[in-house]
């Protein structure tokens, strides 16, 4: 589409915004603000440290009041994703043990989750509070990483301003998608619950153990929730796993062909 037609398609774009430990009541409106103009209205609060009815909220929100009323407030940032189909978290650095989530530009990912994108099953970007950012843990539970390639001497920006950027981006990117190609993955309920299943045959069966476990675990975790897994590869996984524990239960001792006394008490992984 180019930028002279006018009237590009209306309609709301299936976006939620999360917003963890939001400390600057200014920001809940401006951030509420940037939606409305971007054509969302689905904001998130995990444990918000501002009130959405502080002054300062409302007068920065100006027309979009009722984005910041009608916000959801939850304690877990699994319970704002639940719903959703796909998320990114944004971070203007990235460290640590997140290396199998994809990371780029806003222009490298978030095109790509649009494809992802439903009216009923949004796809949801994540923001940190303003004085220490996301952590690892909440990244973690992201398929992507979005970083605003900013100067490298200051590249943090104001909360606000970077959803501001990446809701931008967003409504671009929905605006001129392509016909629907891919089918709709699980919510990420349901993924987490296949993950939480997962977890559990692979310790019993004893793949998952000792310091690495966690690690292991996240690649598997990244690796099956970037394909965009289906209801019906959920179902086939969940099989997956039962099996797994049910074999390690009704033989206990024979899952790698040894007699009983002969079993290590793991096989050595190899490193
Ligand atoms: N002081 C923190 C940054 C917090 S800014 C730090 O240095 O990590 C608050 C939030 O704005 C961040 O958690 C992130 O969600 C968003 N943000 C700020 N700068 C960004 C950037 N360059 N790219 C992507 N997100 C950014």
């Amino acid at each position: 589409m180019s930028a002279d037609e006018s009237s590009p398609r209306q309609g709301p774009v299936p976006c939620r915004i999360v917003l963890v430990e939001t400390h600057y009541a200014g920001n809940l409106g401006s951030v509420a603000r940037a939606m409305r103009n971007m054509g969302m209205s689905d904001l998130v609060l995990v444990r918000p440290v501002a009130r959405r009815d502080d002054t300062q909220a409302v007068r920065m929100a100006v027309h979009a009041g009722d984005v910041l009323d009608n916000a959801r407030i939850v304690p877990t940032l699994e319970e704002a994703l639940a719903g959703t189909s796909q998320s990114a978290a944004t971070a203007a650095r990235v460290v640590g043990p997140v290396r199998e989530i994809k990371k780029g530009f806003p222009r490298d990912i978030i095109p790509a989750m649009v494809e992802f994108a439903t009216t009923d099953r949004p796809v949801a970007l994540v923001f940190g509070p303003e004085p220490s950012g996301l952590t690892t843990a909440d990244v973690s539970l992201c398929h992507h990483v979005v970083k605003i390639p900013a100067d490298h001497t200051y590249s943090s920006l104001n909360l606000a301003q970077a959803v501001a950027i990446c809701c931008y981006e967003m409504r671009l990117a929905w605006i001129s998608r392509a016909p629907r190609a891919r089918p709709v993955p699980a919510t990420f309920e349901s993924q987490d619950q296949l993950f939480r299943h997962l977890r559990e045959a692979l310790e019993a069966v004893g793949y998952l153990f000792g310091e690495k476990q966690e690690t292991l675990m996240h690649g598997v975790r990244h690796l099956i929730s970037r394909m965009g897994p289906e209801d019906r590869d959920i179902k086939l996984l969940h099989g997956l796993a039962r099996q797994i524990l049910w074999y390690v239960r009704t033989h206990p001792g024979e899952a790698v062909g040894l007699a009983p006394e002969e079993m290590p008490e793991r096989f050595p992984r190899e490193e």
